[in-house]
């Protein structure tokens, strides 16, 4: 056996040789011809055309190398057009062994690689060639299958990026552009349809992006799923490719409609990793995937950056929240009813304090976990916390400090809401008037009829309602004898402006009224100086919070007032 001819055969595991079927009619050739190759390789005969298309197409054995006598009963050269036609065949390397240098010009047109002279002279020169044109054909078999995607014969992301690399080198002034084709609910597609015809269709696209790209510089490849990636001279116009694009799947299917979603980044720096440039291209093309009617989108590093920052945000929630990076802080509420502001209460706020992003404002998040529905765990992690702190406190003070918790709107749809808000108080022993409960205005006008009557259950079952930032919502005053609510919280926005502009503290003064008529306590937050307390204590505000008297505090600052105030 000799070294680099033999493979590690993939099924069985051990080394092989390889496999050179001797097709010739005259025995005495045959027999030379099989001794001179016994020791390298294992040989198969045949002794016509026929029978050796019959161990060909028949699998049996996998055939390394094709040995072709030309004159025989089947002629060599038909066995050769059938070879053309078959690509099982067409993948195995062919030596035609012949006598007659005449036939060398047409075998060749029928695609033969080599040629062995007749009669047989120097065997190592035979064995030497064999090997060789095994070797050239399995390497080049192998680069052609690494390179290419297998349906579509358009090379695979690996090629793709490596060859984007070279055309950079190639064409280094030429301004060029990275784009990515997807289509959009391919796997439905797949599934209604069946994957034959999802590859009629890949194929068409892989089809019609070949010609497209076949007009200017540039290379076309074939990503996971449904996407196809180009990379190519800088154009303006790619309005024109979901046009082509529908052509060719005109001519595939005819009462489906199957859309694309496809991103551009102009300009590429050829100094950015092709694996961020495609990325980001691929990113761009699915921020269209909300929005059916748009089928281009160009890439914008700005929202990009935004877009990622949220993804990592909502990636990292659910070991944020388990490992405690949630942190509850407490803003003192206090009472103007006496000479100086008397602590009351506290409002519950929340901050993100990640190793990784740093301190995470709640108007970074809150809204972003609203949207795709983690806010729910996150306020079911704060009331029972909030409560867990009322409790210790109760059992170190003496006093059960009362905690004003935010609840978005979104936690209405939570089922067990109410019952989940019981458990938290009723199994810490907290008396349920102490578990004051914020809903804002704009939540209660705006989904009234899902968040009323939840809110009335809770009310009902002796828990606090405060209206929050009342006055931004626009309810009307009729709406407002239809909201369970015991407090009502006055906007920050007219604190603010009620300096600037005189009129706001007769708004102001209204809402005070308003909310002494439905018997409610008035809470002014956002309070940052002293003339503003001041007005608001003069026109009847209960409570007042705000920087002017606290910010909002960490567990430990928070504990430390209350014992202050305790000690007073
Ligand atoms: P909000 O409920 O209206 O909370 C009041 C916001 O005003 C808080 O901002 C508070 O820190 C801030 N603030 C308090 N006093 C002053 C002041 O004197 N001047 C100024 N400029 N600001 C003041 P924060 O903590 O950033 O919270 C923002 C919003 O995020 C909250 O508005 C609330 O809607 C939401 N949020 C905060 N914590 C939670 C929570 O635990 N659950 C839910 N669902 N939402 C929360
Ligand atoms: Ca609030
Ligand atoms: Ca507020």
């Amino acid at each position: 056996m000799s070294g680099n001819i033999e493979t590690m055969n993939p099924k069985r595991g051990f080394l092989i040789k390889k496999t050179v079927l001797i097709v010739d009619d005259e025995e005495i050739n045959v027999e030379i011809m099989s001794a001179i190759l016994a020791d390298d390789f294992y040989v198969l005969t045949a002794n016509d055309g026929k029978e050796a298309l019959d161990i060909l197409l028949s699998g049996d054995n996998k055939i390394d190398m094709v040995l072709l006598d030309v004159f025989m009963p089947m002629d060599g050269r038909e066995v050769l057009k059938v070879r053309q036609e078959n690509p099982d065949i067409k993948r195995i390397p062919f030596i035609v062994c012949t006598s007659d240098k005449n036939i060398e010009e047409e075998c060749f047109h029928l695609g033969v690689n080599d040629f062995i002279k007749k009669p047989y002279e120097n065997p190592d020169i035979i064995v030497a060639r064999v090997k060789r044109m095994i070797e050239l054909y399995e390497d080049r078999s192998i680069l052609k299958e690494v390179e290419r995607e297998k349906l579509t014969n358009l090379y695979n992301i690996e090629f793709f990026k490596k060859y984007a690399m070279q055309f950079d080198a190639n064409f280094k002034d030429l301004p060029k552009d990275m784009i990515s084709i997807s289509i959009n609910r391919f796997r439905l597609i797949n599934e209604l349809y069946g994957r034959a015809f999802g590859d009629k269709i890949l194929l068409a696209v892989a089809s019609k992006l070949g010609k497209c790209i076949s007009n200017c510089n540039g290379l076309v490849g074939k990503d996971a799923g449904s996407t196809f990636v180009i990379y190519c001279e800088h154009h303006d116009d790619y309005e024109i490719l979901p046009i082509k694009l529908q052509e060719a799947m005109k001519e595939v299917v005819n009462d489906i409609h199957v859309s694309f979603r496809i991103g551009v980044y102009p300009f590429v720096d050829p100094s950015l990793d092709k694996d961020i440039v495609v990325g980001r291209t691929k990113t761009t093309a699915d921020s269209l995937i909300n929005e059916p009617t748009k089928t281009i989108a160009i890439f914008n590093e700005e929202k990009q950056t935004k877009t990622l920052h949220k993804e990592e945000l909502i990636e990292a929630f659910p070991s944020a929240l388990e490992e405690g990076q949630f942190k509850l802080y407490f803003q003192p509420k206090y009472s103007t009813h006496g000479d100086k502001p008397a602590f009351t209460s506290a409002e519950v706020l929340i901050r993100w304090i990640s190793p990784k992003f740093g301190f995470v404002s709640p108007g970074e998040f809150i809204s972003l976990f609203e949207e795709n529905g983690l806010i729910g765990k996150l306020d079911a992690y704060i009331m029972e916390k909030a409560a867990g702190y009322m409790r210790s406190w109760k059992d170190r003070f003496g006093l059960c400090v009362p905690l004003s918790i935010n609840l978005s709107r979104i936690d209405i749809y939570r089922p067990n809401l109410v019952e989940e808000i019981i458990n938290y108080a009723d199994s810490n022993g907290i008396p349920r008037d102490k578990y004051f409960i914020e809903v804002t205005e704009s939540a209660f006008v705006e989904d009234a009829k899902e968040v009323i009557p939840v809110i009335d259950r809770i009310r009902q079952a002796g828990f606090k309602i405060e209206i929050d930032d009342f006055g931004s919502g626009y309810s009307s005053f009729g709406a407002l004898a239809d909201l369970p609510f015991d407090v009502l919280k006055i906007d920050m926005q007219f604190i603010r402006a009620m300096d600037k502009n005189p009129k706001v503290k007769d708004i102001i003064k209204m809402i005070i009224n308003l909310s002494k008529v439905f018997e409610a306590t008035t809470v002014a937050e956002g309070v940052e100086t002293k003339e503003q307390y001041d007005f608001l204590k003069e026109n009847g505000c209960d409570i007042i919070q705000g920087y002017y008297l606290s910010k909002p505090l960490p567990i430990n600052d928070f504990e430390e007032l209350i014992e202050k105030e305790l000690a007073k």
